[in-house]
């Protein structure tokens, strides 16, 4: 039984979601399909780029049977331009498991959810709260963030003791009655109210709140390690010949695995000379480039990288075959799924 002056903060909080919460597609009865793959697509990306990939995901593979039977490369190609591919990679594995081990049902028991490929214990916590209404708290980024500052924990948050603590203090807070509301109200909370920088003032839990009492709320949660992020500078070669483009399509098990590129080299700095980079085409690939023109820079993150690409285009006179590459019919480049950046150099192109 929680406390009284908790159960208060509890009822607030229900109010307050059921007044405030934003209309998004995934909510409202929600089959646990569809709080899969908003839930997969919502992991480290925003609300607002997620709702057109997710409305149009449901249209093209609007259940789990549709998604199994699609090709990979038609689902990579839909998730084009939202990042951790890995993602798709693993959601499409896991709708053809889900077809083979449970007749393309979700099912609501965790120990097969953790079967599944790519669910971890937020995404099950989701769908077990969203989807199956259990009691279960679903921890994202948004519910650490709160319930650290709701109880002042200043512990570090990249500690697993840490989260487990607050793993236990979300699950507690969960009601009898209801409690799939109150689990989904303290990501919106987080999402919305309680942010990087708080508004305690809109807040229903600032009656209890201990970090908001002792006035650090915007120092906390704290966080040990920041990942670091590595600079890239590379040079890329948009290679024509008549009407193909050369392009490779990225290795399985790397970070662009199953996206397409065009042929890129490292730099150690900003600076790039079309020449050089026309003597290493030569080089490494055996081609005789004549250079054309400069495109514009482009930059890109993805993972813990930061790349500025650098893009000159080229023709050859000769489709000679080059390992791991291919040559495309231009009228058919915008079938294939590329990599942000590179996508955004394909833009460029003015003849396809
Ligand atoms: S009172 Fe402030 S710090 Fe506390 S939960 Fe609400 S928004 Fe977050």
């Amino acid at each position: 039984m929680l406390p009284k002056k908790t159960n208060r903060e509890i009822d607030a909080l229900k109010t307050w979601f059921l007044a405030q919460c934003r209309d998004l597609p995934w909510r409202n009865h929600p089959s646990p399909y569809a709080v899969w793959v908003s839930e997969v697509m919502l992991q480290q990306t925003q609300v607002a780029v997620v709702i057109p990939y997710f409305e149009r995901w449901m249209q093209i593979f609007p259940t789990i049977q549709d998604l199994a039977k699609a090709d990979l490369d038609a689902v990579i190609k839909e998730w084009e331009g939202l990042g951790y591919y890995s993602r798709a990679r693993n959601l499409h594995q896991g709708a053809r498991y889900v077809v083979e081990n449970h007749d393309g049902i979700l099912p609501h028991l965790e120990n097969q959810l953790q079967k599944i490929k790519g669910l971890g214990p937020y995404t099950i916590g989701a769908i077990l709260s969203f989807a199956f209404h259990q009691r279960k708290a679903a921890v994202d980024g948004n519910v650490i963030r709160v319930l650290a500052r709701y109880n002042c924990i200043t512990e570090d948050i990249t500690k697993s003791p840490t989260i487990k603590h607050i793993h236990a203090l979300a699950q507690e807070m969960l009601p009898e009655i209801e409690p799939w509301i109150i689990s989904e109200a303290l990501i919106e909370l987080g999402a919305t109210v309680c942010k990087r920088k708080p508004k305690c003032f809109e807040c229903p839990l600032r009656n209890n709140c201990k970090a908001f009492a002792a006035g650090n709320a915007d120092k906390l949660p704290f966080k040990s390690s920041k990942t670091a992020v590595t600079q890239l500078y590379r040079a890329v070669a948009v290679v024509s010949c008549g009407d193909a483009i050369l392009i490779k399509r990225g290795s399985k098990g790397k970070i662009m695995s199953d996206l397409h590129e065009f042929p890129y080299f490292e730099l150690n700095s900003a600076l790039v000379d079309p020449k050089a980079l026309a003597q290493q085409l030569f080089k490494e690939m055996q081609l005789k480039a004549d250079w054309q023109e400069s495109l514009q820079e482009v930059k890109h993150s993805f993972t813990r990288y930061r790349a500025q690409l650098y893009p000159h285009s080229f023709t050859v006179k000769e489709k000679q075959p080059i390992d791991g590459y291919e040559w495309v019919p231009k009228k058919r480049i915008k079938e294939r799924a590329f990599s942000s950046g590179h996508k955004r150099i394909l833009g460029q192109l003015s003849d396809l």
